[in-house]
């Protein structure tokens, strides 16, 4: 019997249970002692019905005193109604299509009812309620869940997996850094995060748990780190970049002379250089990896800029082409979908050294590519790639320097995780020829007047996006979305007869992708209807006006970002939000981002709203998921616990003393999971 057994082992877990747990990462009985709840519901304090509140969730004890007959009320629709007192007040509970709830519950005995409550005149009323025998009380733990796993079951069987195996609980943390950080022991949290008696032993138990896991994690890092570092970067002898930068046809901004130059004295040295640079939609940061892979190039070495979307990568490919032109550096793309017999001669020109350059997609990180002399890494819109990517582009030459482009302010626990420990340049100062974009929320009865608008733009030469949220039907049923296609036959054949109106969407073959792309950079398109595939990075300085369709679908930085496409010029752009929804909290939320042009503020506000892991779409990104750790209020455990960290390197830079064994098989299984 030991943690390594598997889940079957637990009474009630059959085959089926088995293969529901294995979807939520559960497979041996250590796995789910470390399935943490997310949340708890409070059966704490007061519990009787005088002092529940309207509108909250509540617990009530109460005993039942009636059952009614369950009442078909129509197809598929049961009510069964049940009366329940606490001697003072009367509990009238309802219940739908939950026959075997209600056959359950046994008249005479008490229980506890959780749910929203209503007041009424001699009680209140709740609908639905969750219920539990009146002995358990306390704090209920909620699981993150999948389909035909409840938290009542998980907990069940978490119970029995906590009495039959919790003595074997192994301790990871020494004896020493329990006392120092005041932690109490691996066994005791376990218990309590899953069944807390008390909330300050819940917060032990929390601050525990998250100090082992942010530990286990700077550790991990640094050892890894530690094994790069043993290659040295190369050091750029020549630094001046005039030459380039004087070329580009217009004046750098203050922002982007200083980041350049932290670039570049990093470089100037043999220690690789991991820098992240921030800066808003349009504050220029091309010009700045740019004038970085001119100092690679002259100094001998090739570059690499890693886009997250095709059409990304080709119009990077695009504009340094014309940047390096006039030097001779040769820029080259390479993508997941390019012909076999292209992208082999791309490879053959990189592995050669003949292409300096090159842009790309998650392509340039597959194993067979090679460089001749790779001296920079630069990926741009980091957030959507994973650790591991990076990890795994990293591998390909010796120790590169390594520049990461984000358009959203990142947190800094979450830049640590992503990034492990880096240094950060802010362009904090847009080009000066810049007009702020004039943006408008309207409802769809305006619709009609916004494409006039489009129209009028496009008699003038100049062009215009037409966004509309990915091909589907909204759950309510009430607001069919059009999907783009649809919408731009419409368009062309009504409202913008005449007009040349193009598609670019998700579903369309790359080549054809890059075509539409190029005829509207070329403004042989005039308006582009399209779903947020443009929503990173593209350049279109002549666009100057977007209508953003059923914008309430989109989130508040999705939607910063598409607007970044306009207003890249000296004209002044538009950027118009047609939603319906009258909801008055999703209007708020909508005014956020037609009131400010500032894309900190407007990350700040979606932050408040949605939370870190939605915000950076975690399981997209592969980041190691952090089970315990809230990236936004546990930074101050995170710097005790990266200090930690470095005090069990500084004297066991292996972690092969035996007090630290336990802590080293638990963060080589962690790198393992993280490297699969
Ligand atoms: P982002 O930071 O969003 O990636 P880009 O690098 O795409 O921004 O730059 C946006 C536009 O601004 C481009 O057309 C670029 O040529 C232009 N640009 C960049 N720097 C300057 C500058 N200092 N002055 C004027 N225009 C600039
Ligand atoms: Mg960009």
């Amino acid at each position: 019997m030991n943690l390594n057994s598997a889940i079957t082992e637990l009474k009630g877990v059959g085959e089926k249970r088995a293969k529901l747990y294995e979807k939520l990462g559960v497979k041996t009985v250590g796995d789910l002692l470390e399935y943490y709840p997310r949340g708890y519901l409070d059966l704490t304090g007061s519990l009787a019905i005088a002092d529940a509140r309207t509108d909250e969730p509540c617990a009530v004890k109460a005993v039942v005193t009636e059952k009614s007959p369950t009442k078909l009320v129509r197809r598929g629709l049961t009510v069964t109604k049940v009366r329940a007192t606490d001697m003072e007040r009367d509990l009238l509970l309802t219940f739908f299509n939950a026959k075997y709830i209600v056959d359950a519950l046994k008249i005479g005995k008490e229980y506890i009812f959780y749910g929203d409550f209503t007041k009424k005149l001699t009680g209140g009323e709740m609908n639905s309620p969750l219920v539990f025998p009146a002995e358990e009380g306390g704090f209920m733990p909620q699981y993150p869940l999948t389909e035909g796993l409840s938290s009542k079951m998980i907990s069940a069987q978490m119970r029995s997996a906590l009495g039959e195996y919790g003595a074997l609980v192994e301790e990871s943390l020494s004896t020493e850094l329990l006392e120092k950080y005041d932690l109490c022991s691996k066994r005791e949290a376990i218990n309590s995060i899953h069944f807390p008696p008390d909330e300050e032993t819940l917060e032990r138990a929390e601050k525990r748990l998250i100090f082992e896991e942010f530990l286990e994690f700077s550790l991990g890092m640094s050892l890894t780190k530690g094994k790069t570092r043993l290659a040295n970067a190369p050091a750029f002898k020549d630094t001046d970049v005039s030459e380039f930068t004087k070329n580009l046809g217009f004046e750098l901004t203050g922002a982007q002379k200083r980041v350049i130059a932290d670039c570049l004295s990093d470089m100037s040295t043999d220690v690789p250089m991991n820098r992240l640079i921030q800066g808003d939609v349009g504050s220029g940061k091309t010009a700045v990896a740019a004038a970085c892979m001119f100092a690679a190039a002259k100094n001998g070495f090739q570059s690499a800029i890693m886009a997250p979307t095709e059409v990304l990568a080709a119009q990077h490919r695009a504009t340094l082409e014309k940047m390096f032109a006039p030097f001779g550096i040769k820029v080259g793309l390479l993508t997941g979908s390019m012909k076999q017999s292209e992208k082999t001669a791309v490879k053959a020109a990189v592995k050669n050294g003949e292409i300096t350059v090159v842009a790309g997609t998650h392509a340039l990180i597959q194993d067979d590519v090679e460089f001749s002399a790779l001296g920079l890494i630069i990926t741009d819109e980091q957030h959507r790639f994973g650790v591991r990517q990076r990890l795994a582009l990293t591998q390909k030459g010796g120790a590169p320097h390594t520049i990461v482009m984000s358009a959203t302010p990142i947190p800094r626990t979450l830049a640590f995780v992503l990034y492990g420990d880096l240094d950060v340049s802010v362009l904090d100062e847009m080009p000066k020829n810049r007009l702020p974009v004039k943006t408008y929320l309207v409802g769809p009865e305006l619709s009609q007047r916004a494409m006039s608008f489009v129209r009028k733009f496009a008699e003038e030469g100049k062009q215009s996006y037409i966004i509309c949220p990915l091909v589907e039907q909204s759950e309510e049923g009430d607001l069919p979305l059009e999907a783009a296609a649809d919408l731009a036959e419409r368009l062309t054949g009504q409202e913008l007869v005449g007009c040349a109106v193009g598609l670019l969407h998700g579903r369309m073959k790359p080549a054809e992708k890059e075509r539409v792309m190029e005829a509207f950079a070329e403004n042989r398109i005039q308006v582009l209807v399209s779903t947020t595939v443009v929503e990173v990075g593209v350049d279109v300085p002549n666009a100057v006006c977007m209508v953003i369709e059923n914008a309430d679908r989109f989130g508040l930085s999705q939607l910063h970002q598409l607007r970044g496409r306009v207003g890249r010029g000296r004209e002044q752009s538009y950027c118009i939000l047609i939603s319906g929804n009258r909801s008055p909290e999703t209007k708020r939320r909508l005014e956020v981002v037609a009131k400010t042009n500032d894309g900190f503020k407007v990350a700040e506000e979606d932050l408040k709203l949605r939370g870190p892991g939605d915000f950076f779409g975690f399981r997209q990104s592969g980041i190691p998921m952090l089970k315990m750790a809230d990236l936004m209020s546990d930074v101050n455990i995170l710097e005790i616990a990266k200090k930690a960290a470095a005090d069990i390197l500084a004297e066991d830079p292996r972690l092969d003393m035996p007090k630290n064994a336990a802590l080293s098989r638990r963060v080589q299984k962690m790198l393992e999971a993280a490297a699969m």
